[in-house]
């Protein structure tokens, strides 16, 4: 589970999230939707403390990260431990060009599990198997789809064995064809139990595969609930202007 306390977030000046408030339960699918510039990004990065945030606290299974205590900031050893139980996939897929998918999986193995190699593209091979790549294991990224290529990147994630992924709008660079593959393999991984939090504008997936739905605007938490109050009943006029742009 992840307890997102009163979180308050600035760039510079600017502040991108006021008094943020969200409890992501395990095993559960919350789903990120909101106009661009929310603080949807921002949020998700906080999560893992890609962003380091000025005010609030954020807790992973009850543990606090990015800090030891409120404005005392974590070692990177400690830090670095507590991001190896989450993944995170992002728009872009960000492969390296050189390396096979199997290899691109592997290699995370390798240098951060210090699994050796053989163990390592075992586990790999088992990761793209799940995410239906099984015979494409040998390609290079120029020779994959886009699609394909961002189910390498989940399964390099899932590959670590997280506790929690994080996706930051995982379809958005994808043709439109392509979108179903990548959101069909976050469906089932869902369905096994996994505990995730997605940036979407993907209403579908939203709404039949999310368990709370958070609309964030101009940095707050406008509403979350149920996938079908926010998306079919929302009381609030900004969830009704925004999903208007939609139809
Ligand atoms: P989108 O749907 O376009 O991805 P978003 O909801 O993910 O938008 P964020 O990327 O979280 O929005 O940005 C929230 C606000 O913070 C925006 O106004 C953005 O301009 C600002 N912002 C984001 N990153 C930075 C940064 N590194 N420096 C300064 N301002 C930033
Ligand atoms: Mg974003």
């Amino acid at each position: 589970a992840v307890e997102i306390r009163k979180v308050n977030k600035f760039y510079g000046p600017f502040q991108a999230l006021k008094d943020i408030d969200l409890s992501i339960p395990p095993g559960k699918v919350t789903c990120l939707i909101g106009p661009s510039g929310s603080g949807k990004s921002t949020l998700l990065r906080c999560i893992n403390f890609l962003e380091p945030y000025e005010s609030g606290k954020i807790l992973i299974d009850g543990q606090m990260i990015g800090y030891d205590a409120p404005g005392k900031p974590m070692s990177g050893r400690r830090l670095r431990d507590m991001r190896r139980s989450i993944g995170m996939v992002f728009q872009q897929f960000n492969l390296w060009p050189h390396m096979t998918a199997q290899q691109n999986v592997a290699e995370g193995l390798i240098r951060v599990r210090g699994l050796r190699k053989p163990d390592a593209e075992e586990r790999a091979a088992e990761a793209l198997r799940k995410v239906g790549m099984a015979d494409k294991m040998g390609n290079h990224p120029a020779r994959l789809s886009g699609g394909q290529q961002q189910r390498v990147a989940i399964a390099r994630a899932i590959a670590m064995e997280p506790r929690l992924m994080l996706f930051d709008e995982p379809t958005s660079a994808l043709d439109p064809e392509l979108v179903g593959e990548v959101l069909g393999v976050m469906k089932t991984l869902a369905s096994e139990g996994m505990t995730m939090v997605v940036v979407t504008h993907e209403m579908g997936f939203a709404a039949h595969v999310a368990d709370q739905v958070a609309f964030l605007e101009g940095g707050e938490l406008v509403a979350v609930d149920t996938p079908s109050t926010i998306l079919h009943h929302p009381r609030d006029a900004r969830i009704r202007a925004f999903l208007r742009t939609y139809h």
